[in-house]
């Protein structure tokens, strides 16, 4: 035990060091999904993340966006708590059989303009969970998806080229 604890001592850590985050790079892409929002919108984009089963993976990378880094508030995108104030609902995983009413009412519960993201492969058509006796499959089989951001899990960067190829996509309101 206390040779381990010696080797620990003088040992550096075993992990790699992360990867340098190309900071200008992602704050010029997050500054055009808000320019993007703006001009579709009249205002900022709020969006809804909804769990509809996923291992939480999806999740991690979803929350990157509003740390410290990512720092996604900063543009003016925001994360809403409720759907009735979303424009975009961000769902992840393979809806479960548990989680398909509760997605349902949040759909419904987002006023239009609304948009509907699916996020990971799970999201697409069940992934890794496919088959299972608890998934229904993707989020195409319980609402219609406007986009799909594929990755397992996308990163934070992938999903923000995702949001704003999905404003460029969208047209104005009247
Ligand atoms: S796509 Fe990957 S990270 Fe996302 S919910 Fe599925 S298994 Fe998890």
């Amino acid at each position: 035990m206390r040779k381990l604890l010696l080797k620990s001592l003088v040992q550096g850590p075993l992990t790699e060091p992360a990867p340098p985050a190309d900071e200008s790079a992602l704050a010029e892409l997050a500054a055009r999904v808000s320019r993007a929002s703006w001009r579709r919108l009249g205002r900022t984009l709020s969006i809804r993340a909804v769990d509809a089963g996923s291992c939480n993976g999806c999740e991690l990378e979803i929350h990157a966006l509003n740390n410290v880094l990512y720092d996604l508030e900063r543009f003016g995108l925001r994360f809403v708590a409720s759907p009735r104030h979303a424009d975009v609902l961000l769902v992840t995983g393979p809806v479960t059989a548990n989680m398909r009413e509760a997605l349902e009412r949040t759909y419904q519960a987002t006023p239009e303009p609304k948009w509907v993201v699916a996020v990971g492969h799970c999201a697409r058509d069940g992934g890794v969970f496919a088959g299972s006796y608890a998934c229904v499959g993707g989020v195409s089989a319980v609402l219609p998806v406007d986009l799909h951001i594929p990755g397992c899990p996308p990163s934070p960067s992938a999903l923000l080229a995702g949001l704003l190829a999905l404003l460029e996509s969208v047209s104005k309101p009247p």
